[in-house]
């Protein structure tokens, strides 16, 4: 689970200061399906790559599974954040000069795992986002839904605690954004605990938890138990 208190982000440009994120507390449960929404600008992406430790707080605590954030250093931040995150953007972000099974090979090099072992979670990862058989197709032979398979399946190789979305589905048709969520929320079900942030109000009604974001104010909008649809 994570866990933030008092948690806070200011960004300073010369002798402007943008107060990004206001004070806030927050868990996130083991195997959750969180939604973020909000407008554009109202911190979002802030909260995300601060969740997914890409980006400093200013002040509060964060602890990860356990571990105390604020006091690592960039590299055992580096690792923690290898070990437990799983990345999905809007725009995939495949390394175009590689294929899609060195794309979802790309997060396990930095593990010590035999060369075994990476194949068969590459494999396992491929295979669960349906795409086992393209695996020494490129990127640009895949359609957007494909690509953001690949996405998720490199995301998910790593066996992440947390998956971290953002706008995941914003540059898919409704259709392939439908099937997007339906694999976002297998994998949930499987227990990686999924926070998104979404536009799309469809796809924020299907999480389980709605937090919304208004000029870095984090609301709490629902958080019934209601069954995923
Ligand atoms: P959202 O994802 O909801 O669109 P962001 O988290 O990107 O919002 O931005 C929140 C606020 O922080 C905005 O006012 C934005 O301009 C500001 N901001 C974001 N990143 C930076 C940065 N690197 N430097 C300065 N200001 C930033
Ligand atoms: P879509 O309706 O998804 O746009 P396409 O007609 O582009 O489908 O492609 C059909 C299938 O053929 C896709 O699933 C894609 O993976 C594969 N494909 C498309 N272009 C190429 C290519 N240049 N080389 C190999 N496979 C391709």
């Amino acid at each position: 689970m994570l866990s933030m208190r008092h948690l806070s982000k200011a960004y300073y440009t010369d002798t402007i200061k943008t107060q990004a994120l206001q004070p806030f507390d927050l868990s996130i449960e083991q195997g959750e399906f969180v939604a973020v929404i909000g407008p554009s600008g109202s911190g979002k992406t802030t909260f995300l790559n601060i969740t997914g430790l890409l980006e400093n707080f200013c002040d509060g605590s964060y602890e990860l599974d356990g571990v105390n954030v604020e006091k690592l250093s960039d590299k055992a931040k580096s690792k923690l954040r290898n070990e437990k995150i799983g990345f999905i953007f809007q725009s995939f972000n495949l390394i175009p000069e590689l294929n899609i099974y060195d794309n979802v090979d790309m997060p396990l090099r930095y593990r010590k795992l035999s060369t075994k072992e990476r194949h068969q979670r590459i494999m396992d990862a491929l295979d669960k986002v349906g795409l086992g058989s393209r695996k020494n197709h490129y990127p640009s032979q895949l359609s957007g839904g494909q690509q953001q398979r690949v996405a998720i399946a490199r995301a998910i190789a790593g066996k992440p605690s947390f998956l971290l979305a953002d706008e995941p589905t914003g540059n898919l048709d409704s259709k392939m954004a439908d099937g997007i969520m339906e694999l976002l929320k297998e994998i949930n079900a499987q227990g990686t605990s999924v926070v998104m942030v979404t536009h799309d109000p469809q796809q924020a009604a299907k999480a389980q938890r709605v937090i919304e974001i208004r000029d870095g104010v984090i609301i709490e909008r629902s958080q019934c138990n209601k069954a995923i649809a």
